[in-house]
């Protein structure tokens, strides 16, 4: 595990090939998504690094419902009796009541793995979501806290903007890995509207961008995006 102050107050969590993000504010700690299973001591060693207590974390932001994002939710929400926030479109997956839809069986990859990825992996542990969060909502957390729908990768996927330290938590609306981009397609429901939601962050104004995958970029973020909108478009 890597913990990293990305700015004052604003830490990432590496995790291997996934991140988890948390801010510290006169509320205390908001975490944005939750790793995979079994990662709840990780993640509280994380805010222990940062000196913090587990019940100082009161809030748990949900990008979307895929395994690498709530893996730990209902452990961390047991540990801590923090709340956490999901869109109303993946909130019934990430209480179990439907199923993890498995990989795009539209993409190449999708229909070849699919089927061996869908029995591979086991379903997250399910959790109770607190608050439904809608397009452009305003949390009163973290000195707060605007949410972006974003879908495409998932139908509900959600970004956070944090105006107050103008960082973007992108979530898998776009990816940093090699290069910025769209997420991988396999796991992505519907990349017509996954690209036109690169164009509605595009169109928000943050100098950091914190990925689910992939690195943080620093500085003028907000351009990158820009550009690989108009990429997008083309
Ligand atoms: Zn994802
Ligand atoms: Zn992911």
């Amino acid at each position: 595990m890597a913990l990293e102050e990305i700015v004052s107050g604003v830490y990432g969590i590496g995790m291997g090939y996934v991140n988890a993000f948390f801010i510290v504010g006169e509320d205390g700690l908001t975490l944005v998504d939750s790793g995979l299973a079994k990662k709840k001591d990780t993640i509280l060693g994380a805010v222990a690094g940062a000196g913090r207590q587990p019940p100082d974390l009161r809030h748990i932001l949900i990008t979307h419902h895929h395994i690498d994002h709530i893996g730990s939710l209902a452990a961390l929400k047991e540990a801590t009796g923090a709340k956490c926030y999901v869109h109303p479109a993946d909130s019934p997956i990430v209480r179990g009541d439907e199923p993890q839809p498995g990989p795009n069986p539209g993409s190449l990859l999708g229909k070849l793995a699919g089927p061996l990825l869908s029995r591979m992996s086991p379903p997250a542990p399910p959790a109770d979501v607190d608050v439904e969060v809608a397009d452009g909502e305003e949390l009163p957390l973290a000195g707060g806290i605007k949410a972006v729908h974003t879908p495409g990768h998932t139908l509900g996927h959600l970004s956070f903007l944090l105006p107050s330290k103008n960082v973007l938590f992108v979530g898998d609306a776009a990816a940093n890995m090699l290069r910025l981009g769209l997420p991988i397609g396999m796991f992505t429901a519907d990349r017509e509207q996954a690209k036109e939601s690169i164009g509605k962050l595009a169109a928000l104004e943050f100098d950091v961008a914190c990925f689910g995958h992939g690195r943080v970029l620093k500085g003028e973020a907000n351009l990158r995006f820009r550009r690989l909108a108009e990429k997008l478009a083309r």
